[in-house]
Order: C-alpha cells, then sequence, then structure tokens
C-alpha cells in the first residue's frame, strides 16, 4: 500500500521541522526529506530572537526555553547531548 501525504517538506532543519510540526498538528500528513543522514554536529544558533521564542511558547515550550538558557554560560554552551560548544 502506498502512503499518501499532503504535504512534503524537503529540510529537516529548524523551518522545515517546525513547518512540519504545525502542519501535522493542523491534521495535515506530512512527509519530510533530509539529505543528511545524521544530525549535523556543528551549531548553528545559540541564541533565539524574539519571534523564534513566541512560537515555542505558543507549543507550550516556556519551561525547555528557560531550562536550556541556564546551561548556557559566557562562550560555552553545554547541548542537549553533553558535548560542549565554544564559540
Ligand atoms: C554559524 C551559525 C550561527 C548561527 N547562529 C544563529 C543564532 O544564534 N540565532 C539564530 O536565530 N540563527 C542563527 N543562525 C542561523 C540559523 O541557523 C538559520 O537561520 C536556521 O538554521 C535556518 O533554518 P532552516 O531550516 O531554514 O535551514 P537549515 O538549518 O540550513 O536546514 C536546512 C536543511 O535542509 C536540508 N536540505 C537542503 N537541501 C536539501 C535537499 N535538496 N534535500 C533534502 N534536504 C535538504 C539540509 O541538509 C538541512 O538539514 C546561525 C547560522 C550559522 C551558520
Amino acid at each position: 500500500m502506498k502512503d499518501h501525504f499532503d504535504v512534503v517538506v524537503v529540510g529537516a532543519g529548524s523551518v522545515g521541522l517546525l513547518t512540519a510540526i504545525e502542519l501535522t498538528l493542523g491534521g495535515a500528513r506530512v512527509l519530510v526529506l533530509e539529505r543528511l543522514a545524521a544530525p549535523s554536529l556543528i551549531s548553528k544558533a545559540l541564541a533565539i530572537g524574539p519571534l523564534g521564542i513566541e512560537a515555542l511558547q505558543r507549543r507550550g515550550m516556556s519551561a525547555a526555553i528557560a531550562n536550556a538558557e541556564e546551561r548556557v554560560r559566557g562562550d560555552e554552551a553545554v547541548l542537549e547531548t553533553g558535548r560542549t560548544h565554544v564559540e
């Protein structure tokens, strides 16, 4: 049996994943295509702007944001994976 999707999102970056989440919560059947086999190990953001914070807060992630903020110290950030990233 073939799967059918309403939307195909190309790229599992922050924009693609949030788009896919929002579409799924709205009832769409979403397929995400990502060319990389594993997440990148390179940090592409240490700071989130106000609009990004608002989008995450709308989905009940205020506590997760506050927790993440506490783990950034000066030029060093301890990532979810336990790795340490230094700018
Ligand atoms: C060094 C660095 C530091 C940054 N710091 C910050 C910061 O502090 N705060 C901030 O807000 N922003 C920051 N940014 C910017 C932020 O990372 C980008 O705005 C954000 O990643 C864009 O998300 P995106 O989903 O559009 O693209 P990406 O995160 O680039 O994701 C795109 C995804 O699509 C995949 N893809 C591409 N083409 C194809 C294809 N043909 N088929 C399948 N998959 C494909 C890629 O592999 C990738 O996974 C930083 C960027 C860099 C490089």
